[in-house]
């Protein structure tokens, strides 16, 4: 397991001065994602051990409060729940980013705080695999796990937000109905732009992204369907 590091952010964990660590790999293939350095081999030469990056965090553990873990696909590494006590252990409150895909590894972490991408309806994931995998099974098994993460995660009393990237062709208006009844319960949800430029899938990265009044347009029908609804920056992921 190697990160990547950000010594310093105000703003990927609400409310705590963290430092973020991103893993390399992801199982997913979103066409938007603006980090294929950290979702295509190889990973980035430049990346820190776990060693050197608790080490970094032993001696900034006056300084920060929080560490926020993210990605690519974070509890795709099986040594996370250890790495993250050995966090624990020096006083770090901690944040996962997640996709949400691997639901028994996220159970087994002990966190403060978790942030799950939702990109679309659960049954629509299927254009968001890897081509290498077969979009029938892959799919079906997605659509529940996903599920079974959101369902897991608004029931843990583990504060968290989930957060879509309003992707044009990838997250549709017409889903917001569904999309509002499968986050009843949550606390937050994040709605921000997507970030054209260098995308996973160069082309996609043409694609003009929906404008300001669109979003505050679909936060208010997720505001009015019951959720915490807000809008936040640009992202791809
Ligand atoms: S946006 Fe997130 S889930 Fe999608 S490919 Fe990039 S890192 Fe993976």
């Amino acid at each position: 397991m190697k990160f990547g590091l950000v010594k310093t952010s105000l703003i990927d964990y609400p409310g705590v001065v963290a430092a973020v660590l991103f893993t390399h790999g992801c199982n997913l293939r979103c066409p938007y994602c603006h980090n294929p350095n950290l979702v295509l081999p190889p990973p980035p030469e430049d990346m820190l051990d776990a060693e050197e990056a608790l080490a970094f965090l032993h001696a900034r553990r006056r300084v920060l409060e929080g560490v926020c873990v993210s990605g690519g696909e974070p509890l795709l590494y099986t040594g996370l729940p250890e790495f993250l006590r050995e966090i624990r252990a020096l006083g770090y409150k901690i944040k996962i980013d997640t996709n949400g895909s691997l639901p028994q590894a996220l159970k087994t972490l002990s966190v403060d705080y978790i942030a799950m991408d939702i990109k679309t309806l659960p049954e629509k994931y299927a254009a968001l695999l890897p081509l290498s995998d077969n979009p029938e099974k892959g799919a079906g098994n997605l659509a529940a796990a996903l599920r079974e993460s959101i369902a897991y995660i608004t029931g843990s009393g583990i504060d968290h937000e989930f957060r879509t990237t309003a992707a044009p062709g990838i997250f549709l208006e017409e889903d917001i109905p569904q999309l509002a009844r499968l986050l009843q319960g949550s606390r937050h949800y994040i709605l921000t732009g997507m970030r054209p430029g260098v995308t996973l899938d160069a082309e996609y990265g043409k694609t003009t992204p929906y404008p300001e009044e669109t979003l505050a347009r679909i936060c208010a029908a997720f505001r009015d369907a019951g959720l915490d609804c807000s809008i936040r920056g640009k992202s791809g992921s």
